[in-house]
């Protein structure tokens, strides 16, 4: 059995006062979400407070990126997986296509990133998705593919247990345009299909994958009968906590 995760990005959004209300106007929406495990992943210079603040709940905190670094040192502006452990993060979210797209995260980057998120202790929520004109091109299979393929390089089964993979078609990131169940459903197998060939059946039978682009508290549910949706990574309709609530609690 795969526990679903929902996962709320709230990207560059909000000041310190707004993200703890939000979250504090989450924590008794989502008390009794016990069929998913819930995560909001604020920006860095809320994330203690943040995760103080619901501390004893079942809302989990997670970093939206991380330093490929985990020694210490002189690397200005950077912020190293065990940093954001120590701020109370328990996942981080890497690869997302944001900073594929506008911050020159490469498939490399995004390995070194997985390896020092799980050298801190993270639970790993790994990015991965095709461009629009990728998918025209016939291509969003193997442009996926490659970034499995090269942001898993050198893992090791047993950190399997510790990464979740979000299918995030860029297209459908933040446009209003999801992609429909069965065009999510078709890439999830795909990805378990990947795991299985180069890990296990066994470690591709329990990863766990969540689909992210316009999810929407009207969306979730139909998204969620999928035999290979775990869940979901939502960005703009986790701003708000009655919406995100909504979509964790898809099931009641
Ligand atoms: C995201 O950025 O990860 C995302 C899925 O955004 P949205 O839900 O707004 O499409």
């Amino acid at each position: 059995m795969r526990k679903p995760v929902i996962a709320g990005n709230w990207k560059m959004h909000k000041l310190i006062a707004d993200s703890v209300a939000t979250a504090l106007a989450l924590k008794p929406l989502v008390a009794n979400a016990s069929h998913c495990e819930v995560v909001i992943a604020p920006v860095f210079t809320v994330l203690k407070t943040v995760a103080d603040r619901l501390e004893g709940s079942n809302v989990r905190v997670a970093g939206q990126d991380c330093s490929t670094e985990s020694k210490h040192g002189a690397h200005t502006g950077e912020v190293a997986a065990d940093m954001l452990r120590d701020a109370g993060a328990t996942y981080i979210i890497v690869g997302h296509s944001e900073r594929r797209q506008f911050y020159g995260e490469t498939d490399e980057s995004v390995q070194r990133k997985t390896a020092a998120a799980l050298a801190a202790g993270l639970m790993v929520i790994m990015c991965v998705g095709e461009m629009l004109e990728q998918r025209e091109g016939g291509n969003a299979e193997s442009v996926v593919r490659g970034q499995l393929e090269g942001g898993l390089r050198e893992l090791t089964a047993s950190d399997l247990e510790r990464i979740i993979v979000a299918y995030e078609p860029v297209w459908a990131i933040g446009t209003g345009r999801t992609a429909t169940p069965e065009q999510a459903q078709e890439m999830h197998a795909f990805v378990r299909r990947v795991f299985a060939e180069r890990f296990s059946p066994q470690a591709s039978d329990a990863l766990r994958i969540l689909y992210g682009g316009s999810v929407k508290p009207d969306n979730i549910a139909g998204l969620m009968k999928q035999p290979d949706l775990d869940g979901a990574l939502v960005g703009g309709a986790s701003l708000e906590a009655e919406t995100f609530a909504g979509i964790v609690n898809y099931k009641s």
